[in-house]
């Protein structure tokens, strides 16, 4: 095989396996170079979402759920199981064969697309070149186009010195081999709030600790303020306007400093986790003279189509602006691997959806009521409670809502946020609605089978009018 490619991906994650598969798809000569090594160094294509995001924490969250409701809720059900014990490590077991079967499936998927996948550190050299160091020794492979998709890392305190045993950061957090007595969280942002609400389920006391007096401000308020409440309730003791100062390890605990609107306070935890954001990860990835540019926050400068400041050099996923995401980073890295097959490719980031994956629930798509009232657009909104649900109640999963909110003038549905169960599958009919830019009316008319979560949609639809049939019109 020549080293000439059609298209170099520098990075396996969301973002650029899927724009190496569709490349490889549109019967491009296509090579995905990754440097991904889990912890016991073995290379694993995939990314963060794969080996130490999205994936095993969605595992350990399934899994902490059913011992939570083990524990707490199948003797409503009339199921009697006796006294409840912990594996942990067959739980960690299950976690790491589900990134594994995962993570191997896109080896499988590069060679059914054609996809020469290479294990190692790419750099982007000037002339769309890339220098590839891997296991076989050092490489320069040349290409038509680079798609960059290095992804992110997380964000990191001074003054709270990471030394992945004590103070550790989401990755190090998955991996506990013992649940932590007490658990400290900095950041009650999405990270933070599924992987306290995961070990809080095996019972770590856990305190979380956010600098903002508001809680999940992207959030429409509506159902940031339902979720607090169930947070409380779970025992998660989330304290806003709490910014940490510093922290150290003393001993076998970490001792942490943290100021709010009342002066200094101090804490002794377990276990410290670091989770205040992600930052773009470029590091190694330019060589001098590529011509690509970063912004003033490290990201790789894109245009709307993910085409950065040098020819045939394209940006894609965490490293460029926007939500970092999963599934706006596959989009993207599918739309660049088209455009340069020279098909039509489009992202529309007005419908991105998101999903906090605690219990209850969270999901959203367009904008929050905040942000309509703010926009100025007259509106009007409609929501339905999961308690008035027969699937919900059956599944004795009644806490929650789901609000929409349209426009007063044409109807066209703005935004729609849910919190309860399975919040982040329902939101994707929402999704699409906004996608052929629904009007509430046209969710109103559409048939939802019963008895389903999905009618919580529709009787919020119908609630916009006050004509909700299964509650009070609210
Ligand atoms: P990454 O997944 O970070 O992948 C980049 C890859 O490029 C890595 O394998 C890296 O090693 C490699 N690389 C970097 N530089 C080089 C180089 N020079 N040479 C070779 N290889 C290189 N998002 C969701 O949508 N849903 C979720 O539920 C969700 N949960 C999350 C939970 C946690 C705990 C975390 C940390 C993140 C979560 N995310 C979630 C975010 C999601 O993981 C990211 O948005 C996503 O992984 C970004 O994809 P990416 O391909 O841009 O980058
Ligand atoms: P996200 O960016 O959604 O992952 O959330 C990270 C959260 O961490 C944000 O809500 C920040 O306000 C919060 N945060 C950042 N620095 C600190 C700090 N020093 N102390 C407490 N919270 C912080």
């Amino acid at each position: 095989m020549s080293d000439v490619y059609d298209v170099i991906v520098i990075g396996a994650g969301p973002a650029g396996y899927p724009a190496a598969i569709r490349a490889g798809q549109n019967k491009l000569k296509v090579a995905c170079v990754d440097e991904w090594q889990n912890t016991d160094g073995s290379y694993a294509f995939g990314g963060t979402c794969l080996n130490a995001g999205c994936i095993p924490s969605k595992a350990l969250l399934e899994s902490s759920e059913l011992f939570q409701r083990a524990k707490d809720e199948f003797a409503v059900h009339g199921i009697k199981i006796g006294a409840l014990t912990l594996d942990l490590a067959a739980m960690q077991k299950r976690r790491a064969s589900v990134v594994k079967t995962m993570t191997n499936g896109i080896n499988a998927l590069f060679k059914a697309n054609g996809v020469v996948g290479i294990q190692g550190h790419g750099r982007l050299l000037p002339g769309n070149k890339v220098l590839v160091k891997g296991t076989a020794g050092e490489k320069t492979l040349e290409a038509k186009h680079v798609i960059l998709a290095s992804g992110s890392t997380p964000i990191r305190l001074r003054s709270v010195p990471h030394d992945g045993k004590y103070i550790v950061d989401s990755w190090n957090a998955l991996e506990f081999d013992a649940v932590p007595a007490r658990l400290g969280v900095i950041g009650a942002g999405v990270i933070g709030l599924e992987l306290g609400s995961v070990w809080r389920r095996l019972g770590s006391e856990v305190v979380v600790l956010e600098a903002l007096e508001q809680f999940l401000p992207m959030v429409d308020q509506t159902i940031a303020k339902e979720a607090q409440r169930h947070f409380k309730k779970q025992g998660l003791d989330i304290k806003l306007g709490a910014k940490v100062a510093s922290a150290a390890v003393s001993g076998d605990a970490v001792d942490v400093v943290y100021t709010d609107s009342t002066g200094e306070h101090s804490l002794q935890v377990d276990k410290l986790v670091v989770a205040v954001g992600r930052r773009p990860f470029t590091e190694g990835l330019l060589a001098d003279g590529t011509g690509v540019q970063l912004d003033e926050r490290g990201f790789v400068k894109v245009d709307e189509h993910c085409r950065t400041s040098a020819p045939n050099v394209w940006a894609v996923g965490d490293v460029v602006r926007g939500p970092m995401l999963a599934h706006k980073g596959k989009e993207e890295g599918v739309m660049v691997a088209d455009l340069i097959a020279g098909h039509y490719g489009e992202v529309n980031y007005k419908v991105i959806p998101s999903v906090i994956y605690t219990q209850p629930e969270i999901a959203w798509v367009g904008q929050t009521e905040e942000q309509v009232k703010a926009s100025g657009r007259p509106y009007k909104t409609g929501t339905f409670p999961f308690a008035a649900s027969g699937r919900a109640r059956a599944m004795e999963a009644g806490a929650g809502m789901a609000k929409i909110v349209s426009a007063k003038d044409d109807d066209e549905v703005l935004g729609v946020h849910v919190i309860g169960p399975m919040a982040g599958e329902l939101i994707s009919e929402a999704v699409l609605a906004m996608e052929y830019s629904a009007s509430t009316e046209d969710i109103q008319r559409t048939i939802h089978a019963h008895p389903t979560l999905s009618e919580a949609i529709h009787e919020a639809a119908l609630a916009v009018d006050k004509k909700a049939i299964d509650a009070l019109n609210r």
